[in-house]
């Protein structure tokens, strides 16, 4: 009883007009005391003492009533004492009121029934007064009908306004009862109206999908559960009802789970949650929730269930997972770009418990792509890219993951693998795919593409060091020639950072006065004069001595340091002009880099001016590597060269790509056939001779000259000169020399030369076809050889082997040669033994063709 809040409520209200009761019992002691009638009341203290002890009961009862007027938040805990007071109170006032007025108005007379006749009065009045009470109205006419009917029956006035009085008294607390009755209907109207409304908009809430609601019982079953949500469980909501909260999501494993571990732990210790992100238990969907919850409790603060609410986080999962796509993906080609691909690599380099394990790495540049961009612009270039990738992808399928870095480079991740064959079958295979012609807008589009492999299966190699090692291969890839593939080896790395070392230095060589020129003449083939002289650069390092052109002046393009040193050359090679009289010129080698600056024309007219000469003695060589780019710029630098006066060369002729049809554009002067094709060109074995004969023809159709380059020896001399070249630049007439030798030169020849030298270059040959194993770079190659000598061979299979490459020739299995690459054509390389090599011993007398046999000539 004392638990529920009605009756406490109901309780008080009882007190709140107990002062009517009061007022009643007060006048009621008046009356026994002070009217007359009832003969000595004030005589005997067990009537009024006992019921004066009355009125205090009724006193603190309303003073009770009265301070709890005010409807103050009272917990229910708090109100509980107070009622069982007031019950006391009530009981105990009504006890002493009750005893002292029978005491006094029971007319002793002995008659017993009395007693009785008088309990079943009141006893009945105080049943239909109970009866009545139910029912103001009816109470109403209950207590106006006993007093009225009170009245009349005894027909006695004091009665009636005795009766009237209390009924007053009745009617104003009825009144006030009636009043607050009012109020309170009004009140608890306005708050289930309050309710009714709050339901409405949650049921609009849960009806728009914005959210859901869910409330569980005390031992966490649901007992509601928002019809949406039901319904996204495809589940009738009167299903779900009963069943564990934790029913409706799905239980994960993995790193995700730590929110559902919070989900229960909240649950289970009753303590409140907010947003944890949980897996809705949908079938056939990925649905995601955020829920948050609190316990609830009663008024008496007893835990009764958690009540809380969810939305749906689906589409927000989504989007996070589209931004992440967008993070790791390449928007243009929809590989992985270079964050995500590293990562991947980093992966794969470690197996699932963290041990290394085997991984290659491929690096990919498109050859060419530069020249698609600027020539066929950049929609086209994104369209290759996009084209590539597929491409890429296809080939590499399932055994690796391909990535673009950016630009025209990608990464190709192989985990698993590290057998050298299958690599270069990967690569052989993007190699010639990427070769074949994309078509774009209705274009034929080629380009080519050069790989670096790098591979990891030993310990300890990181993701970064891989990449570089890729990287390394790469630029020997390039190096190499474009088109093909390298294997990251050791000897790349010292490579690497010799070039560094070079690069660093070469930054301040020019102010530490450590670059010369040295001159080499260029002889009438004829009349065996000279007519100018090469320009060749040489670095002579403080600590590393002499350093190569060939080394330095291909960083010195790179880092475009070659632009100032191109131009203290051009200008000193003027100077030198100046020095030598009007007779001679003097040619520069003017790299591609320098030709694709703008300024270069402006430089050569100040220098040429400055040095007082005429602008046709000065000859820039450049070399076949300017054709890759046949952009119209080209073409206009070719042009502004030309009207600037100063004669043109091409230089390298026939190592290159040059279209020949290219050569009809640019107004050339002089075309210098290669050494390449020079030296040893009167070996009757070679086909240079014929490749020479036909350069000179097409020169002379074209009204060029034609400079036979590297010749040494009077073999070669006599053959260049039967073949018609116009003029030679080789050892056999001079090495590049200083320019105080050069003026030694003229003075004591008066210009005229002599050529000196071997007859022939060669050991003595031997023509032969042995197939061998080639080692390099940890790797191995089938070759075969096609010539040799005691201190050299030619060998065919290996493509683009730079100069300088430590090679072991394999001849059988206890037949090895260690020897270095000297050059390299196509497939074809020449290379020089360590030492001289007993040729009888490593191949066999029998081997030896009589028919073919030994070459020799005089030296
Ligand atoms: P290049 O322009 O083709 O120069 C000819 C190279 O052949 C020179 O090598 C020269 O010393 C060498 N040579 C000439 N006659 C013979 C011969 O009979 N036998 C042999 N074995 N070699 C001969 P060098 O001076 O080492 O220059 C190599 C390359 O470096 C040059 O090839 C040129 O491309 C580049 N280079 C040299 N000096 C400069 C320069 O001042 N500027 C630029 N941009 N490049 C230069
Ligand atoms: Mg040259
Ligand atoms: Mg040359």
């Amino acid at each position: 009883m004392f638990d529920s809040p009605a009756f406490l409520t109901s309780l008080m209200r009882v007190a709140q007009l107990w002062h009517y009761v009061l007022i009643g019992r007060v006048l009621a002691f008046l009356t026994f005391a002070f009217v007359p009638g009832i003969a000595g009341f004030l005589d005997h203290p067990s009537q009024w003492l006992v019921m004066a002890a009355g009125l205090p009961c009724d006193v603190m009862l309303s003073v009770i009533g009265q301070s709890m007027r005010r409807p103050r938040a009272v917990p229910s805990r708090r109100l509980r004492p107070v009622a069982m007071l007031c019950m006391i109170l009530i009981a105990l006032g009504t006890l002493l009121n009750a005893a002292a007025m029978f005491a006094a108005i029971a007319v002793p007379d002995g008659s017993s029934h009395f007693d009785a006749f008088t309990a079943i009065q009141i006893g009945s009045l105080l049943v239909a007064a109970s009866a009545a009470a139910i029912v103001r109205p009816a109470f109403f006419a209950f207590a106006g009908a006993t007093a009225f009917g009170g009245a009349i029956g005894i027909a006695s006035w004091p009665f009636a306004i005795a009766g009237f009085v209390f009924l007053g008294l009745l009617i104003v607390m009825m009144r006030e009862d009636i009043r607050y009755q009012r109020r309170a209907t009004r009140a608890e109207r306005r708050l289930v109206s309050d309710q009714q409304r709050a339901l409405n908009l949650m049921r609009d809430f849960e009806r728009a999908g914005r959210g859901w609601f869910w409330e569980t019982d005390r031992h966490g079953q649901l007992v509601y559960i928002s019809p949406t949500v039901a319904a996204r469980l495809g589940r009738p909501a009167s299903d779900l009802l009963g069943r564990p909260f934790t029913d409706i999501i799905r239980k994960r494993i993995g790193n995700d789970e730590n929110e559902e571990r919070t989900l229960g732990f909240s649950l289970s210790s009753r303590t409140p949650f907010k947003e944890l992100t949980v897996r809705a238990a949908v079938v056939g969907e990925e649905r995601w929730w955020s829920i948050s919850g609190h316990p609830i409790s009663n008024e008496l603060g007893n835990f009764q269930g958690f009540r809380g609410s969810g939305t749906d986080l689906t589409d927000k999962k989504r989007s996070d997972r589209e931004i992440n796509q967008l993070a790791r993906y390449d928007t243009l080609t929809g590989l992985a770009n270079r964050s995500h691909i590293t990562d991947l690599l980093e992966r794969a380099l470690k197996n699932h418990i963290g041990q290394p394990q085997p991984c290659a790495l491929l690096l990919m540049d498109l050859d060419r792509f530069k020249a698609v961009n600027d020539t066929l612009g950049h929609p086209v270039g994104d369209q290759l890219l996009q084209q590539v990738a597929g491409r890429l992808t296809q080939i590499v399928g399932d055994k690796g993951q391909v990535g673009r870095l950016g630009g025209d480079e990608f990464q190709i991740v192989v985990p698993q693998l590290n057998q050298p064959e299958k690599l270069a079958g990967i690569a052989n295979a993007i190699i010639l795919s990427l070769a074949k012609p994309f078509s774009i807008e209705g274009e034929q589009v080629r380009v080519g593409s050069s790989i670096g492999i790098a591979v990891s299966d030993g310990p300890g190699v990181s993701a970064s060091a891989l990449v570089r090692n890729a990287d390394l291969a790469l630029y020997a890839a390039k190096d190499a020639g474009r088109g093909v593939y390298r294997f990251y080896a050791d000897a790349m790395h010292n490579q690497a950072s010799e070039r560094k070392a070079i690069e660093d230095a070469l930054r301040d060589e020019l102010a530490k006065d450590e670059l010369r020129l040295l001159y080499q003449p260029i002889v009438d083939v004829r009349s065996e004069r000279i007519t100018g002289f090469e320009a060749l650069i040489r670095w002579h390092h403080a600590t590393a001595g002499l350093i190569s052109p060939s080394k330095f002046i291909p960083i010195a393009e790179e880092s475009n340091l070659i632009v100032p040193i191109g131009e203290w050359i051009i200008r000193t090679a003027c100077a030198t002009i100046a020095q030598l009289g009007a007779d001679y010129r003097v040619a520069v080698n003017v790299s591609p880099r320098q030709f694709a600056n703008e300024k270069l024309p402006a430089t050569i007219l100040s220098a040429v001016s400055a040095a007082g000469i005429r602008p046709e003695q000065l000859e820039l060589e450049i070399t076949e590597g300017v054709f890759l780019d046949e952009s119209p710029e080209n073409l206009a630098m070719f042009q502004k060269l030309k009207r600037t006066g100063v004669r043109l060369a091409l230089d390298d002729f026939g190592t290159g790509y040059s279209a020949l049809g290219y050569l009809k554009k640019a107004p050339f002067d002089k075309i210098k056939i290669d050494q390449s094709f020079v030296l040893g060109a009167a070996d009757p074995s070679s086909m240079n001779a014929a490749i020479i004969s036909s350069i000179v023809g097409l020169a002379s159709a074209l009204n060029m000259e034609t400079t036979a380059e590297g010749v040494e020896t009077h073999d070669d001399l006599a053959l260049i000169r039967g073949l018609g070249c116009s003029h030679v630049q080789g050892f056999i007439y001079g090495r590049p020399m200083e320019l105080a030798a050069v003026q030694a030169l003229l003075r004591d020849g008066g210009g005229r030369v002599e050529a000196r030298g071997f007859k022939s270059a060669r050991e003595p040959r031997l023509t032969i076809f042995r197939r061998i194993q080639v080692a390099s770079g940890g790797y191995q190659y089938d070759a075969i050889v096609r010539n040799m000598s005691p201190r050299g061979a030619l060998v065919e299979g290996l493509w683009n082997v730079p100069p300088g490459t430590p090679l072991t020739l394999e001849f059988g299995s206890d037949q090895m040669l260690s020897a270095e690459a000297r050059w390299s054509a196509g497939n074809r390389v020449g290379v020089k033994f360590a030492k001289a090599v007993d040729m009888d011993a490593l191949l066999g007398p029998k081997t030896v063709s009589p028919a073919r046999g030994l070459v020799r000539r005089a030296a």
